[in-house]
């Protein structure tokens, strides 16, 4: 940046000091201190104020611009389309529109019907939605619950925290929508029963089992989860999970809903997380690397068995999914999903993403060699936790004011890595990586070495 950027610059900072209320942040250190802008972006790199370089490990802070930043001819293919036409409500539909659902479900076999919206818990919200309203149809209102996991999120809105199984989020901001029950977490590390392996995901999924009986098979509508679990601490499921989970949803007529707002669109090294695991879902909800930040879309897409529901009976005049999205209707978001598609595809990036996610797995896995702090590796693909424990034995978490130490070290050396699961016992701590599908051996070896460089400051 030359002189003349740098003095805008200054100025920018002060609005931003003066006016900004930023996410998940406490303002109080803005008073003195100055807050952080990022001002470019270039592959996997940004620049901030200063004109300071850093390598994103974590895509755009929230597990979002899977692609990397720059990509012009994402920003093209918006141009034009906005040209030709920006919004129409999703009451008709659009070129973009219909062309990405069309691509989108291609890589989804047995779904079927893409449900445009903005963020994440919209998404989540709309299958909510249509839950309730098949129990309505359906059950006379029975089959109308709906159960969440305990770590899992699915978003910041009153009814998506009703189905938050991060409690430290949801602390003050009670009371929450009824109907939403709480199965246990399948962290095998933070165990809950004394079995491992197949035997303990299983048992994990069992749980989810009697938490059906003990509400009543008839009231429970829904299941959600994650894939692998995200900010509640990168949990990747034990085998045996996922099958029987499959197993006790249709021995109860329990609708699936799959989260994958962080894991869908090639984090974990397939399209979709779920699909590492043979899972049938009735619902995928999906937003960040959607369109990789380049335009708000998300989408709750539904099988065909879900989508009939809603025709059923034409003579009803309430016997139709009475919701509308307004910015769902605009043209920008499917047409840069459609190139982000295009470019994970031309790239080989889903592949690269398997690859490196392996990589980077061996080289965190030798850093806990190094560095005892370092409890528990785990994820999948280039969606990466290490959780920082003070001993190995007893698993207590390190003090949340070392880990936020090694991040900001990290910071410091030009990295920007995560830390999920702050201020909740037992759970503290994982530090979180998830660098662009883009990423190379390269780009890897840096983000580690920063990790090992800051662990060795903190912890010694
Ligand atoms: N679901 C999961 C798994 C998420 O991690 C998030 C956000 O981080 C959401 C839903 C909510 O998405 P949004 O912030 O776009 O509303």
């Amino acid at each position: 940046m030359d002189g003349n950027q740098l003095n805008d610059i200054e100025k920018i900072v002060d609005a931003d000091r003066a006016h900004v209320w930023h996410h998940l942040i406490q303002h109080k250190p803005f008073e003195t201190g100055a807050p952080r802008i990022i001002v470019e972006g270039k592959g996997m790199r940004v620049w901030d104020q200063h004109g300071k370089e850093h390598l994103d490990a974590v895509s755009g802070g929230v597990w979002t611009v899977n692609v990397g930043y720059g990509r012009e001819r994402i920003a093209n293919a918006v141009r034009d389309q906005l040209i030709k036409l920006n919004y129409f409500a999703g009451t008709a539909g659009s070129i973009p529109g219909a062309q990405f659902s069309e691509r989108l479900i291609s890589k989804m076999p047995g779904m079927s019907r893409v449900y445009y919206v903005n963020s994440g818990s919209e998404a989540n919200e709309k299958a909510f939605k249509m839950v309730r309203q098949i129990s309505h149809k359906r059950y006379g209102g029975k089959k109308h619950k709906i159960l969440y996991r305990d770590r899992d999120y699915h978003g910041s809105t009153l009814a998506t925290m009703s189905a938050g199984g991060q409690d430290e989020r949801n602390a003050q901001y009670g009371p929450f929508a009824p109907g939403f029950v709480r199965v246990p977490h399948c962290l095998e590390y933070r165990a809950q029963w004394d079995l491992s392996g197949e035997e303990y995901g299983i048992a994990a999924a069992n749980a989810i089992e009697e938490v059906i009986l003990a509400e009543g098979p008839d009231t429970v509508g829904a299941l959600c989860l994650e894939p692998v679990t995200a900010g509640g601490g990168v949990i990747t499921p034990p085998e045996g999970y996922w099958p029987r989970v499959q197993e006790i949803c249709r021995k109860y007529d329990i609708l699936l809903h799959i989260d994958e707002v962080v894991c869908g669109v090639g984090r974990t090294g397939t399209w979709f997380g779920y699909q590492h695991y043979g899972v049938e879902p009735d619902f995928v909800t999906m937003a960040k690397g959607v369109a990789s930040g380049y335009a708000a879309i998300a989408c709750c897409v539904t099988n065909e068995r879900v989508f009939e529901m809603f025709k059923e009976n034409v003579e009803d005049p309430l016997d139709y999914f009475r919701d509308i999205s307004t910015f769902g209707g605009c043209t920008a978001g499917p047409a840069a999903a459609l190139e982000n598609m295009a470019i994970i595809e031309e790239e080989n990036l889903l592949e690269n993403t398997a690859q490196m996610g392996d990589y980077m797995f061996d080289q965190l896995s030798a850093l806990a060699d190094k560095h005892a702090v370092i409890g528990h590796v785990r994820g999948k693909g280039l969606f990466l936790g290490a959780e920082l424990v003070a001993d190995r034995d007893s698993r207590d978490p390190v003090d949340e004011k070392q880990a936020q130490a090694v991040v900001a070290d990290c910071m410091q050396q030009g990295v920007i890595i995560g830390v999920t699961n702050r201020s909740i016992p037992g759970f503290n701590n994982t530090l979180c990586f998830s660098p662009a599908l883009i990423s190379t051996k390269d780009d890897i070896d840096e983000i580690v070495s920063a990790v090992d460089n800051a662990l060795g400051k903190v912890f010694g």
